[in-house]
């Protein structure tokens, strides 16, 4: 298979739980992003079964530039917010498969009630996975001035570099607001991958500051879905697009209120 034809399906998750209760950190609307335990483990051992294999954005890009050759079935995994149930629940399973990931988290975040501590992130960095930026506050880009977006994007970059001792080369947009102007201040800042809410699969040669992510959140993160969804051919992932239109509007029209 050609390199270009190869798929790069990113999967996002954000809280565990043994049920959808409300947990430390979790606002009562953002309840259905919480993937129940045995899904996640579910998910993992289908992928592993299917022969997929983790890779990082580093990896990615070195493909791109022909620097190394992917495994046949790569599949990214990240986990936006860098919640507590990620460190206790995903993290011990990941190490377990050897998996890595990228974990994206907002500073201001770091160490409040039922989010991880700079301790722990250090943890994860020294087991292999990767610290990138959900921002400094989690907050609605879309929403904000071009200074104030430079802002986020600069001081979270320069945050978790400076504490971590690693490179920020990532972003994802918190709640799925990416402006048109997004692109540009993100690359200005150093970034050289930005994380979507929209849905799809990516492919070596698309844009890196605009990469799709499938979403993983009630109701659709049962074994069946993420199935459906990474074939990208079935009703759910038809829905998904008619959705992608509707966030595409309310980032950059803004005719729909938040
Ligand atoms: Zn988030």
């Amino acid at each position: 298979m050609r390199t270009k034809e190869l798929k790069i399906p990113v999967l996002v998750y954000h809280y565990f739980g043994k049920d959808r209760n409300l947990q430390a950190g979790i606002e009562i609307q953002d309840l259905n992003y919480i993937v129940l335990r045995d899904d996640f483990m579910s998910h993992i051992r289908y992928l592993h079964e299917q022969g997929y294999q983790a890779i990082s954005f580093r990896q990615m890009m070195n493909a791109r530039q022909g620097l190394e050759a992917l495994p046949p079935k790569p599949v990214i995994l990240t986990f936006d917010d860098g919640h507590q149930s990620v460190y206790d629940f995903a993290i011990p399973i990941l190490c377990k498969y050897k998996l890595q990931a990228e974990i994206f988290v907002a500073p201001l975040k770091i160490g409040t009630s039922g989010y991880m501590s700079w301790n722990q992130l250090e943890e994860l960095v020294n087991e292999g996975f990767f610290i990138q930026s959900h921002t400094n506050s989690h907050v609605l880009l879309s929403k904000l001035s071009q200074d104030d977006i430079k802002y986020e994007l600069v001081e979270s970059k320069k945050g978790i570099e400076t504490r971590l001792n690693v490179t920020v080369t990532a972003l994802a947009v918190p709640m799925g607001g990416y402006p048109r102007i997004l692109k540009t201040i993100a690359r200005e800042a150093g970034y050289k991958f930005v994380c979507t809410s929209y849905y799809g699969i990516n492919s070596i040669d698309n844009d890196f500051l605009y990469l799709k992510r499938i979403m993983i959140k009630s109701p659709n993160d049962k074994i069946n879905d993420l199935q459906d969804l990474l074939m990208s051919k079935s009703f759910l992932s038809f829905k998904m697009r008619i959705k992608n239109g509707y966030k595409y509007l309310r980032n950059n029209l803004f005719l729909v209120s938040y």
